[in-house]
Order: C-alpha cells, then structure tokens, then sequence
C-alpha cells in the first residue's frame, strides 16, 4: 500500500527447511498424512522475533480454533505485531501448538488445503479497523457486527431497477426518517436472521430514548452512585420515585439535582405515549423475562425505554411493563451496582 499505514511480511517456510529438499514435513505419527514439523516452525518464528525485535502474539488458523469474529479481529488489531502461521497437509505438529501458538482461529466449519487464505482474510478484516483504509471514516462503525448487529440493506442508483424500487424513505431526503429506517431495518434483519447476535448488541444506538428509574423507600439511597452510573451508560438523569412526601422533600434537600417524583405515573405523563417499561428485578420473579428476551423485545420497539429498579420489588406490581431478571439466583447487591449491572447489558458496548 503507498501509504503505508499497514506492514504485511511473509515468511517463507522453506528457508527454515531441512537438507537438500529443504524439508518443513514429515509423516504424521500413526495416520501417515503429512504434518509441518515443530523445529521448523519455531525457527522461523525466532527468526521473525528477532527481526522485528519482540516476540509477536501467534495466530494459527486451523478448523479446530474458535470460531472467527469481530471481537477477535478488534482484538487482533490491538496487537502491536501478529504472525499467522499457515498450515498445509494435515496440518502442524500439536506440539507447536501448545508451546507457542497463542490463538488457534477457524475461519468456519469447513476444511481448506491450507491456511493462506484464513490468513489473508484474517489480514484483510485487521487492515478495515486501521483509521484510513476504509474511505468513509464512519463506515466502519455502521458495518454488519461492528456494534453487535447486522447492517441495513444498501441500495444504490437507479432508483428503479427490474420493475424493483428503492425503499421510499432513501429517496425522501429527510435525513431522521432515513436513520430511522435504517436502525429499524438493521434490527428486523439481525432478528429474523441472526437473532442469537443479540446478546453481543448494544440496544443504545436502536431507541428513541432510554430513561432510568428508581423507586426509592427511604432518603438512603445513593443517588450519587445511581447518577453516576446512568451517566457512564448515557442513560441521563435517573428519576428518584418516592411515595412519601416528607422522604421527597428530604431528598430534594440532599440531591438538588435529582428528578424527584412522586410516582411511576408522573414519569410516564413525560415520556413518548408508547414507551416501553422494563422492570429490573435482581433475581429471577413469576413472569420475569431472561434480559436476553427484554433485551430482543426492547430491539423490536425501538422507541423510548423506562428502565425501573425498586428497593421494594414488590412496588412492581403497581404498573405496567415487562420484568427482566439479572440473576436466577438469589443476591444482594446494591441499588447502584444493580442498576450498573443490567445497563451494562442492555447498553454496554460489547
Ligand atoms: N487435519 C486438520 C485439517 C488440516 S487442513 C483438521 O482436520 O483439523 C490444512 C490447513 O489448512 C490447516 O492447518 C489450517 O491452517 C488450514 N485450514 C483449513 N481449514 C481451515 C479453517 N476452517 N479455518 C482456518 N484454517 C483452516
């Protein structure tokens, strides 16, 4: 590349290679298939070491490594210098496996002659996350699995095409409309398509609005954690429910900035008319929904979320909405923490 923004190196096996043949392979013990051998490789890898001067974090692409992902590619890219160790026959000896190799990838269940290709693609999905190979800046980030989603379907010019026309809103020039179809459109695809994707998405990006609630008994609540938590997830300032009118007016005395109210009803009254109430439950309740599940349905919505806590789960009963439960089993873990824990799975970048 003329800018050189990303260095590709490879090495050539054979210059490590023993006698007149320079041999990398030998006979697999027991099967009779051919295996590259262990003293080889690892020559070839101190020869890179000591070229680059630092021992590089070791891929193995191999039917048998994890399966590929954007997490493993993000990952990757975070390494300073990474050597892809290309199989061929039946694959490397296991010894050098276990001694050296760091990551063993598979690019999918299917089984290739050699491990080149995994290795160019490996290179190529790398070389997307370095600022300035991908043209567009803010393309990268809308792209299938950078957020845990796929992306929208793309349409480009003419408008018509075999009797098949573009999506309306694309032409429409309204750019909200357009974002909108577009998180909407994302969302339907990764559901009927990829639903178990859902667990790695950040629902953030895909709601109109999300608002935090926390039905208080007393004065001792600690804001303060609450507040801050909502803030790191950009979850905004957390409502303080409190029924009774003298634990309002304390509390407004000690948080002056807090949105005091004195019932759930009063948050609602603000809100989209079709926002979707999540009661948080620590533990598992009748009824209540794995936060996966909430978190499926929260996609499907799409507009403005209330995320509701209450000291006394029992204050649940008193709206409507649907629970979600953080943990099956019972715990005790405080207001804060609680409210940090379920943010960071609805809102958490993965
Ligand atoms: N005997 C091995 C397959 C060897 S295929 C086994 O069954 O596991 C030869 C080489 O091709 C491997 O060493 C590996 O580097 C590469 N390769 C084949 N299929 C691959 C896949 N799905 N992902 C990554 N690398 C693969």
């Amino acid at each position: 590349m003329s800018r050189e923004i990303i260095g590709v190196k490879t090495v050539d096996l054979r210059n490590f290679g023993r006698g007149n043949y320079r041999q990398i392979d030998d006979y697999a013990f027991g099967s009779g298939g051919m295996v590259i051998a262990a003293p080889q490789l690892k020559e070839a890898l101190e020869a890179v070491t000591s070229e680059i001067g630092a021992r590089p974090y070791v891929v193995y692409p191999s039917p048998q490594g994890a399966l590929i992902s954007q997490e493993i590619i993000e990952s990757l890219s975070k390494q300073e210098n990474v050597a892809i160790i290309c199989g061929h026959y039946e694959g490397i000896d296991e010894r050098f496996v276990e001694k050296y190799v760091d990551l063993e990838v598979s690019i999918g269940d299917c089984v290739l002659t050699g491990g080149e290709i995994p290795a160019m693609l490996i290179v190529d999905a790398m070389s997307r996350l370095v600022p300035g190979v991908v043209g567009k800046g803010k393309a990268v980030i809308e792209d299938s699995f950078y957020r845990g989603i796929l992306d929208n379907p793309n349409y480009t010019r003419p408008a018509m095409w075999e009797g098949l026309e573009v999506p309306e809103v694309l032409t429409s020039g309204n750019e909200k409309e357009i974002s909108r179809w577009r998180r909407r459109e994302a969302v339907r695809r990764t559901l009927t398509r990829r639903p178990e994707l859902v667990s790695r998405a950040s629902v953030r990006e895909y709601l109109s609005g999300v608002n935090v609630a926390v039905i208080a008994e007393t004065e001792n609540i600690n804001l303060a954690g609450v507040s801050e938590t909502c803030r790191a997830y950009d979850a905004g300032r957390p409502y303080i429910v409190a029924n009774d009118r003298e634990v309002r007016e304390r509390m407004k005395e000690l948080y002056p900035e807090a949105k005091i109210v004195g019932s759930v009803r009063k948050i609602l009254e603000r809100l989209d008319d079709d926002a979707l109430t999540v009661k948080v439950s620590g533990t598992s309740r009748k009824n209540a929904l794995h936060s996966l599940e909430a978190k499926r349905i929260c996609l499907e919505h799409g507009g403005e979320v209330l995320f509701i806590f209450a000291e006394n789960e029992e204050d649940f009963e008193n709206f409507a909405g649907i629970t979600s439960y953080l943990y099956d089993e019972e715990s005790e873990i405080p207001m804060s923490m609680k409210i940090g824990i379920a943010l960071d799975r609805f809102l958490g970048k993965r």
